[in-house]
């Protein structure tokens, strides 16, 4: 028997970006549900950044023992202990989304629903999967869409590979390391899962079908980047023309990757593990009984300011609305959307934060504000001020010395635009970098800062000094310059 009930808003999703969108409406309106296919927990916390972060702790503790004798440290080689590993990556997984689950239990229960929603008209929500007793159709004067997004798994690849064929949903589940995995995809998930994996002992080989690994979009650092990772772990590049099969043998089934045109062996894996993009999940919700304007990929088209589609009473937020699929995005965009759908028809746009975003590979990468290619494609007029880590001070000490980092400036003001890095603690000058962008700093007042001395931060203060002088602009630091610190 249909359940009807008649609220304000709805939103659709209780992920990051859901539960910070109920947050703002719960201020406003008792007459608001969440509605979470399940299971409730978040990506995040359940099978993103956070287990990814405790696989990739774990692979720098193996990481610091195999390369303790730089400092004249003899410990042998690491034993990793892979069901010990998975042990911890699934203990300390499982606290952070109990953390969650006690967030969203502390919400009245009237005010979530555990279904799939689906839209019937632009107000109707059906609900597939509820439990008995719950509501089976939703009737909401307004709608957040926060469905987040899911990894695309090819479909031969699928069809050919079964469960050999798996993705970041759930390697996290593992009950110990496999012995080796494919890791098809080197944009930040796959380079940091395919990195871990590798230092924790797990035959790896990362591929990509383009001739980039991350996200930096700078020719100068991505090049060095195809360097750096090309001898941190088996790379291959250009591997548009893979070739993928399930080879039997007696010791069971293995996923044989072949690239044909490229250097890589013919190789065979345990499993392969997807890593080729994330699709926000607007598919399935039936878009088309509503008259949402979509994209070209069927993504609701919406004002970032507001979150708002068009002048309807929908809002989107999180990786649903694929603008910056980074978690204090998904936060921000929720909050956004959240006091848009309570204060309904009176929308009010809102400045968004600087954009950020780091890779937690080793060497880390970062961007900052606007990335090279960004400006480049914008037609901005800018300039480049550089410092490379081979020979900076503090990340000689620690061993630590590669990479380089970029810092883009306004000609005439000095103003800074934004930067990338490939190279040590970039997660921490990312911050001081974004910081900067957002108040608007220009190279002579960050210049002007304090920089201790010795410290990875004295990189920054040469790339600055580059960009000031690339930009002739006068000197005004307080600091003298330090060979060894710079
Ligand atoms: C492996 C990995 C590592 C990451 N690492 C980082 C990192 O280090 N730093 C960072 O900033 N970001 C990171 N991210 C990105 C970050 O996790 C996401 O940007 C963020 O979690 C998105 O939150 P969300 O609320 O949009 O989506 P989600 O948390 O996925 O929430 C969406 C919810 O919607 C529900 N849903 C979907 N469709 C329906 C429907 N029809 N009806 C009802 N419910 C539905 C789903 O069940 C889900 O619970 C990582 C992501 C991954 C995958």
């Amino acid at each position: 028997m249909t359940q009807t009930l008649d609220i304000d808003v709805a939103i659709i999703g209780g992920g990051t970006a859901g539960m910070a969108a109920y947050e703002q409406v719960a201020r406003h309106t008792d007459r608001v549900v969440v509605i979470d296919a399940g299971p409730w927990g978040t990506t995040c916390a359940r099978v993103g950044c956070m287990p990814s972060k405790l696989l990739i702790a774990a692979a720098q503790a193996a990481h610091s023992v195999t390369h303790a004798r730089t400092f004249g440290i003899e410990v042998g080689a690491p034993k990793v202990d892979g069901k010990a590993v998975m042990a911890r990556v699934r203990a300390e997984r499982d606290r952070f989304v109990a953390s969650v689950l006690k967030t969203v239990e502390s919400w009245p229960a009237s005010h979530r629903v555990t279904g799939r929603a689906r839209f019937v008209d632009d107000h109707t929500l059906a609900i597939e999967g509820a439990a008995p007793g719950t509501p089976t159709c939703i009737r909401a004067a307004r709608i957040v869409i926060a469905t987040g997004a899911s990894s695309v798994r090819p479909p031969d690849w699928c069809q050919a590979l079964g469960k050999r064929l798996v993705t970041h949903e759930e390697i996290f589940d593992w009950a110990s390391l496999p012995t080796s995995v494919a890791v098809v995809g080197a944009g930040p998930l796959g380079l940091e899962l395919a990195q871990a994996l590798h230092q924790l002992q797990v035959r790896v080989r990362l591929y990509d079908a383009r001739n980039q690994v991350g996200t930096l979009s700078s020719p100068a650092l991505q090049a060095q980047c195809r360097e750096i990772f090309g001898q941190a772990l088996p790379l291959t590049l250009q591997a548009a023309d893979l070739r993928i099969d399930l080879q039997s043998g007696h010791d069971g089934d293995t996923v044989r990757v072949r690239c044909p045109g490229s250097n890589a062996p013919e190789e065979r894996f345990d499993l392969l593990l997807a890593a080729v993009g994330r699709r926000p999940n607007v598919a399935a919700l039936d878009l088309s009984n509503t008259r949402l304007p979509l994209d070209d990929h069927g993504v609701p088209v919406f004002d970032r300011h507001s979150m708002q589609v068009g002048s309807l009473p929908v809002f989107m937020a999180g990786d649903a609305a694929a603008d910056q699929p980074v978690l204090h995005e998904a936060a921000a965009e929720g909050r956004i959307a959240g006091t848009s759908a309570a204060s309904y028809p009176a929308v009010q746009k809102q400045a968004r934060r600087t954009a950020m975003q780091v890779v937690f590979s080793a060497p880390q990468l970062a961007g900052a504000g606007q990335g090279f290619e960004a400006l480049t494609e914008a037609g901005v007029a800018f300039e480049v001020g550089r410092v490379s880590f081979a020979d900076q001070g503090r990340a000689q000490v620690m061993a630590v010395n590669e990479g380089a980092l970029e810092v883009y400036g306004e000609p005439g003001t000095g103003r800074l635009l934004g930067a990338e890095m490939v190279g040590p603690a970039a997660e921490n000058i990312a911050h001081l970098l974004a910081w900067s962008v957002a108040r608007g700093d220009t190279v002579q007042q960050m210049l002007s800062f304090p920089y201790y001395h010795p410290t990875l931060e004295e990189g920054l203060r040469t790339a600055l000094r580059d960009l000031q002088q690339r930009l002739q602009l006068g000197h005004r630091s307080p600091t003298p310059g330090n060979a060894a610190g710079s």
